[in-house]
């Protein structure tokens, strides 16, 4: 006889959150999913105590698996606002102050027009979400990989100033060399150019950035490293559609814009901020993705859509963006991601791999006619 949700939430009763209230009187809990011996279900947390909920998430994992005739149990963080909540960025929700310069945008054209191209670099591309904990790192990641994959020259810049976290998801350690002139190298790996402010300064650390140093930061990650030839420049944009990134947005001379969303509702408004912002410094929205789109179950393959699949497919149709795809909750995402093996690099054959490749041509035929437009 297989499992109730009331049987989980009664072990989850006895799991704490970060504030010392039993998990199911913290409201935070999506519904329980059981099939078979399978649990699935979601604790949705504000952005910003993502990091201090990790082990609360765990716990949650071990206590609803350790219940007899439980195989397997997955429980997904995500982060989602709550109704009526003030909007957060990721500099205002860690106390720094948002910047006010470069609020409206030029009076004509595109702001673009005024930023040098980076020398030897074709295209720069954003790849943005709306809020944290949509997983656009570890997606700008694959989609890099996946770009990679179709035979162009990649190169990954994270700019996620506020929780650089390519270096976990690469695994790389090493700082950047410099070259004569002073030029940075980027660290080659997986066949990619990566640099990220994680490598020279403790992610900690990066949280106390202000505004402008943002800004000038990212500007000399862009010109003051020795990229070499790229067809395409993944940027990973911090979270947000604050100042902060319409500012960082409008320091990148940027051809397109990725936008990361759950299917969940509230993150779909965060994504339409993001549409919004970037329809405002006229960069074309190469489109929409949708992450943790479906829960594939790593052991038989089926699917549950826990989160309300689809949100994102027909926002996209509703505000006239190219729909890029669906990505898939898996564990093995998770797992090849936080271990600094990506699973467009660990299993290039895989189910997953193919997602990310079908998503990276369908970029790569965007910005081909965005080009073309242009
Ligand atoms: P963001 O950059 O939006 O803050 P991350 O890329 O750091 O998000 O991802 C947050 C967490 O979600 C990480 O633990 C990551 O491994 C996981 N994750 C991201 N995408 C998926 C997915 N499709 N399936 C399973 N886990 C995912």
């Amino acid at each position: 006889m297989s499992v109730t949700p009331q049987q989980v939430l009664d072990r989850l009763a006895g799991v704490l959150s970060p504030r010392g209230v039993a998990l199911t009187d913290a409201d935070v809990l999506s519904e329980i999913a059981v099939n078979g011996d399978k649990v699935f279900f979601s604790i949705n947390v504000e952005a910003s105590d993502i990091r201090v909920w990790e082990d609360v998430r765990a716990q949650a994992e071990m206590a609803v698996r350790a219940i007899p005739g439980v195989s397997v149990a997955m429980v997904a963080l995500t982060a989602e606002r709550k109704p009526g909540s003030a909007a957060s960025s990721p500099g205002s929700a860690q106390g720094i102050p948002n910047v006010s310069t470069h609020r409206s945008p030029p009076a004509s054209g595109s702001p673009m027009a005024r930023q040098a191209d980076i020398p030897g670099v074709a295209a720069v591309i954003a790849v943005a979400s709306g809020k944290g904990g949509v997983g656009k790192s570890t997606t700008a990641l694959n989609l890099a990989l996946g770009l990679r994959a179709l035979g162009l020259r990649v190169g990954l810049l994270d700019a996620d100033i506020y929780g650089p976290s390519i270096p976990r998801l690469t695994g790389i350690r090493e700082k950047p060399q410099l070259t004569d002139d002073k030029k940075m190298v980027p660290i080659a790996r997986f066949g990619l150019a990566i640099m990220s402010v994680g490598f020279l300064i403790e992610e900690e650390r990066a949280m106390i950035w202000r505004g402008p140093m943002v800004t000038s930061a990212i500007r000399q990650m862009l010109r003051d490293v020795a990229w070499g030839e790229l067809d395409v420049l993944v940027v990973d944009m911090p979270p947000g559609t604050g100042d902060a990134q319409l500012t960082l947005a409008q320091s990148v001379p940027l051809k397109g814009a990725v936008i990361i969303s759950t299917p969940q509702d509230l993150s779909l408004i965060d994504a339409r901020r993001g549409l919004a912002m970037f329809r405002q410094i006229n960069v074309p929205v190469l489109g929409i993705v949708e992450n943790m789109s479906f829960f594939q179950c790593p052991h038989c393959g089926s699917r549950s859509e826990i989160f309300g699949h689809g949100g994102a497919r027909h926002e996209a149709e509703r505000l006239g963006v190219p729909f890029l795809g669906e990505i898939p909750l898996h564990m093995l995402i998770r797992e090849t991601s936080d271990s600094g093996h990506p699973v467009m690099e660990s299993e290039p054959d895989g189910p997953h791999a193919a997602i990310y490749r079908a998503i990276a041509g369908r970029i790569r035929d965007q910005l081909q006619g965005a080009t073309a437009a242009a």
